[in-house]
């Protein structure tokens, strides 16, 4: 519709635009309202399953601001995927409305993630004068819980766990008015109307309630006691992180020797004082997400984190830490997930208190119900910029890949640091950290994930195709193939592979895949973890490369010995060594895993880069067992970080024994430990480079893709990326991590490609 007027062209238009991405629940309509009023237009806002669904008229030039304006200046919590405006026809609406939910289609709406408590609600609790000042439960359309309060979709307060509190007067008028930043805050509350938190003790009748129980809460904790503290998605167990005692405490009560414990401090001068940050470090402890960093530590603090110099740290999330410093709790705290050893977080109550009484010393409980365990994400500056290691609160439900499927794919992953992928309609949704497979609660943990899931995105069983690893074994194999649907079994390193090409959308890409880590079962039968492929998704996969092959007496028994790793590697040197004596002085467990080699009961092939690892810590005196998973590998890239050697042991053709020789003759010369664990780390880059580079040129590849958990070893990752130069281009993990977690998005990829 044109209309000239004094020699000047206006023109007024309609436009239907369709805006999908994570943009329920999160304030996202009354923006939409706001942005209208503010370009004059009229027209309605609605949410549908997909999205949500605007139509918009007026001056032209208006409209195109307007369209412009909803990607440009969206909520902090929203998350856009696209923006796409046609044209419509004129319905003459006058004024902007925000229409009622269409609950007609199914819900693939994105679930919004847990989000930090924000600065507009944290301003309200400090300030005396507020209505919310000091409650624990403050929220707003722009911050606070989702994933974690969820019972069912849509996202209505009725289906979260806030169904039990009827919203007071002064919640309602915020909750219906379209300009307050509570309008439609489904978790909205305040100290008239809303949950509480309570204090108790063992054997306390008469709990302490709301602030004092906070108070008496935070004195606790600066008198050294160990606190269960109810959060977001699970419970925590805190305590004053520079008192040696209450952490050896800690330590004993939890069955967790040696295990690093992520730290809590108030904030970002806080965090600046315990760890150095690189600017990526700082804008992820800041970001809604709010993860552990781990981050370079300034001081060393060796009941945290023995042996390593790097430090998990946190900033506060919700509103009840940022309490919980305000009345003065201990300025460095240790927030560890509450569970014994590697069980799944507790997040209900009476679990909580059954589980936790042995450890805690007192309960900080909140009257919110939690739906489901979320735990505590961990990130950190890699080499390629953020780098995911635990993939949890903040990030998940969202989705982590585009891919084309026929039916919807539900992949397991893997039995270490298990997720799970859930493929509906074109959208690979990858569920929390889950941990790992080898008891019951973490089992109990997976099927209740997969139930959720597949609940919430409404897919029937029935029509599902089932993802698992190829290991036969696996507990997440044998539930897979329990379940009543088509199945389908994943290699577990082409899956590797192919979440770093499922992350990128690269599904036609010819690459030369590289995936290294402890374990995983091959084609073959044996334990691979060095392996190289060439191919694509939509081609398949080659093994085109792999580490020598060794022998493992006991198989992935012996990941817990690095000397068992040891006495298979070096058998294959034949070298006359006596590794019992000085300085390697290895223990009984080397002479009988030498034993069983001898005997071949019980021993397995493997080509496990992770092994090799620990074979070379072995030799370089970490001859006891680990306490925790790739804790061996984790002290041979500390020990080299602290040297600046620039030797570079030899790797050719990814044969460990010229390498594994030259650590021999040089511990048995007295060359310091440090400088023998850098030459090897920059040997296997170096050496591994050279062969992928050689099979980039047969296979006419230009690029090259990294997984598995052993390129969470920075160094190695670093120096391959600096070795291969510029010709190739070197892909790796950026959403989901690199480790185990990483497996089920591989997994769903290979299933939704070649089905
Ligand atoms: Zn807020
Ligand atoms: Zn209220
Ligand atoms: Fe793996």
């Amino acid at each position: 519709m044109l209309r000239e007027s004094g020699g000047e062209v206006s023109s007024r238009c309609a436009r239907l635009v369709r805006v999908a991405g994570t943009i329920q629940g999160v304030g996202f309509r009354p923006f939409v309202y706001r942005l209208a009023q503010r370009h004059g237009l009229q027209g309605w806002v609605r949410n549908e399953g997909r999205g949500v669904v605007i139509h918009v008229e007026g001056d032209a030039s208006a409209v195109d601001a307007f369209v412009e304006g909803l990607g440009g200046e969206a909520p902090p919590a929203a998350r856009i995927a696209s923006v796409r405006p046609e044209s419509a026809a004129f319905d003459g609406t006058s004024g902007f409305h925000i229409r009622e939910s269409d609950r007609g289609t199914k819900p693939t709406a994105r679930i919004s993630p847990d989000l930090a408590v924000c600065a507009d609600c944290l301003n309200e609790m400090r300030d005396p004068d507020d209505g919310r000042h000091g409650y624990p439960y403050v929220n707003c359309t722009n911050c606070g819980p989702r994933y974690s309060i969820i019972r069912e979709l849509p996202y209505d307060r009725p289906y979260t766990t806030m169904a039990a509190w009827t919203m007071c007067s002064d919640c309602t008028r915020e909750y219906e008015d379209p300009h307050n930043r509570r309008f439609h805050a489904q978790p909205i509350a305040c100290p008239v109307c809303g949950p509480a938190y309570r204090l108790r003790l063992p054997d306390d009748a008469a709990p302490q309630v709301r602030t004092a129980a906070i108070v008496e809460a935070a004195g606790l904790l600066r008198e050294g006691r160990l606190l269960a503290v109810k959060g977001i998605g699970g419970y925590h167990i805190a305590c004053d992180a520079l008192n040696a005692n209450a952490v050896a405490r800690l330590r004993l009560r939890k069955f967790r020797k040696e295990k690093p414990f992520a730290l809590m401090v108030p904030d970002i001068e806080s965090a600046d004082e315990l760890v150095v940050l690189s600017a990526t470090a700082r804008s992820l402890l800041e970001s809604p997400e709010r993860p552990i960093v781990v981050a370079p530590a300034r001081r060393a603090m060796p009941g945290i984190a023995p042996g390593i110099d790097e430090l998990g740290v946190m900033l506060p999330y919700a509103p009840l830490h940022v309490l919980l410093f305000d009345a003065e709790a201990p300025a460095v705290l240790v927030m560890t997930s509450a569970n014994r050893s590697s069980e799944p977080i507790a997040y209900d109550d009476a679990d909580a208190f059954d589980r936790l009484s042995g450890i805690a010393d007192a309960f900080l409980v909140g009257d919110r119900p939690i739906a489901r365990r979320v735990d505590d994400s961990v990130v950190l500056d890699g080499v390629s910029g953020p780098t995911i290691l635990r993939r949890s609160r903040g990030y998940a439900p969202g989705p982590v890949a585009t891919l084309p499927a026929a039916r919807p794919i539900l992949a397991v992953g893997a039995d270490l640091k298990n997720t799970v992928t859930l493929l509906v309609g074109g959208e690979a949704f990858m569920s929390q950290h889950i941990g790992d497979l080898d008891q019951y609660g973490s089992l109990t943990a997976f099927e209740e994930t997969i139930d959720d899931l597949l609940r919430m995105y409404e897919v029937e069983r029935a029509d599902l195709l089932v993802v698992h690893d190829a290991h036969p074994q696996y507990a997440s194999t044998r539930l897979a193939l329990e379940m009543n649907a088509t199945h389908l079994p994943v290699q577990h390193h082409e899956a590797h592979v192919a979440s770093v090409l499922a992350e990128r959308g690269a599904f036609g890409e010819r690459v030369l895949g590289v995936a290294l880590d402890g374990t995983g079962y091959g084609t073959d039968g044996a334990i691979w973890g060095g392996e190289l492929f060439a191919g694509s998704l939509t081609d398949g996969f080659e093994r085109v490369g792999h580490l020598r092959t060794a022998r493992l007496p006991g198989g992935d028994a012996a990941a817990r010995h690095p000397v068992q790793a040891a006495a298979g590697f070096l058998g294959e040197l034949g070298d006359d060594v006596d590794f019992r004596r000085e300085p390697f002085s290895f223990p009984d467990r080397f002479a009988s895993a030498v034993r069983l080699l001898e005997t071949d009961v019980r021993v397995f092939k493997t080509t496990s880069a992770g092994r090799l690892f620990d074979a070379v810590s072995a030799l370089l005196g970490f001859t006891r067992p680990i306490s925790y998973e790739a804790q061996a590998a984790i002290y041979l890239e500390q020990l080299a970080g602290r040297s600046s050697s620039d030797e570079v042991y030899p790797f050719p053709d990814l044969d460990y024994r010229p390498l594994l020789r030259a650590v021999i003759a040089d511990r048995l010369i007295g060359r310091p430990k440090e400088d023998v664990a850098r030459s090897f780390h920059l040997g296997l880059a170096r050496g591994l480079a050279g062969t992928v580079i050689e099979r980039c040129r047969q296979f006419d590849l230009e690029a090259i893709v990294l997984s598995g958990g052993v390129f969470q070893n920075r160094l190695l990752h670093r120096t391959f990326v600096h070795e291969v130069g510029d010709s190739y281009e070197v892909w790796t993990n950026r959403t989901v991590p690199c480790n185990d977690g990483g497996i089920s998005l591989g997994q769903a990829a290979v299933a939704a490609l070649r089905d």
